[in-house]
């Protein structure tokens, strides 16, 4: 993305795994290793909270970043408890240990209704075997019999494999509200698009914005359409949200859950805006004949995708037809084998 380079990033350097770094009184940046494609790290956040800690983020459950935290509830936390752990959303890199957390500090969870619901709702669903509706969502894309088979194979539901069990209980926080902690106030900015009621904290007294997921500085949020709600329009979402982040102060350092702090919020939500509405032209006079879903994976990402990077990278495809049938721009019928496909309704005046 042409913009990345004009943000201004005061901390050059990533922290290693289990430092600490202090980015403002009392806000502490602490990362934790990360195994997913693209992705090797978490930023998670130590806030200072009276006699003890808040956390915003958890890490993903594995046995290195259990030791990781022992280490660092050993040597930087002075000795206090943590006393609050705030998730910005339920995926496994920000909710994965806060089951442990919890029941270690006996402290509670604080997020949004949605993120709770989510990350408790797929945590419940023990299903064995990869249910057939499932299946019949990615044959409608154009998946083959081979690639079907394989996809049973491999399982149906793997967060649990990847967090500790979710909180039964949570504090829920909601758009809007003001959370004080430790000296400072926080106000909640929800984010939709990537999770449901994605939590970004604003703290104006400190100019920091711990922005989780919703806004990254490199790469762009993973914005997907997946079985169970197929005709959602989650980017339509996205792009709307992004709208709340407007008119914060131009100076704000950007605390986001990947990459390195930032500065330069409003060119951040330009970029996104402009790759967005850049991608969303791209399929549209792609689709200009009838197409699958799975033939613009090579029009939308121009090279060959691992499996995994396939698999997301198909949601992301869906996640943008979706939004241009939202918008009028593509109309999707099935073929004679039933798989979608996706057409243009008229050709776009300013196409090349
Ligand atoms: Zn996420």
């Amino acid at each position: 993305m042409a913009d990345e380079d004009e943000l201004d990033y005061p901390v050059a350097e990533a922290i290693a795994p289990g430092a600490v770094h202090e980015v403002a009184p009392g806000v502490f940046w602490l990362r934790m290793p990360l195994d997913l494609t693209g992705l090797d790290h978490i930023n998670l956040w130590l806030l200072r909270d009276g006699d003890g800690w808040t956390v915003v983020d958890t890490g993903m459950k594995s046995d290195r970043i259990h030791e990781i935290w022992e280490g660092v509830f050993a040597e930087q936390l002075d000795g206090r408890p943590i006393t609050r752990v705030i998730c910005t959303h339920f995926h496994p890199d920000h909710m994965g240990q806060a089951g442990w957390l919890t029941r270690h500090w006996n402290c509670a969870l604080w997020t949004t209704r949605q993120e709770w619901l989510f990350g408790r709702m797929i945590s419940l669903d023990r299903q064995d075997e990869v249910p057939t509706w499932f299946l019949d969502h990615y044959r409608r894309i154009g998946l083959s019999d081979r690639a079907l088979t394989a996809m049973s194979e491999r399982g149906y539901n793997h967060y649990n494999s990847v967090v500790t069990p979710i909180p039964d209980q949570v504090r829920r926080v909601s758009s809007g509200e003001v959370l004080r902690i430790g000296a400072h106030d926080w106000q909640v900015i929800t984010g939709q698009g990537h999770s449901p009621e994605h939590v970004c904290l604003f703290c104006e007294e400190l100019g920091l914005m711990i922005s989780g997921d919703q806004v990254l500085p490199r790469i762009t949020p993973h914005i997907g359409i997946y079985p169970s709600e197929p005709d959602a329009n989650p980017l339509q979402d996205y792009i709307d949200s992004l709208d709340k982040f407007a008119g914060l102060p131009s100076d704000l350092l950007v605390l986001p859950a990947h990459g390195l702090p930032f500065r330069g919020l409003e060119k951040r939500l330009d970029a996104l805006r402009r790759h967005h509405a850049d991608r969303l032209n791209l399929l549209e006079d792609f689709c200009v004949e009838p197409t699958r879903a799975l033939s613009t994976l090579e029009a939308m990402f121009g090279r060959r995708l691992s499996p995994f990077e396939a698999f997301l990278g198909l949601a992301e495809s869906m996640a943008h037809l979706n939004c241009l049938m939202g918008q009028g721009r593509v109309a999707r019928d099935a073929d004679d084998q039933g798989v979608w496909r996706y057409q243009a309704t008229s050709h776009r005046a300013d196409a090349a």
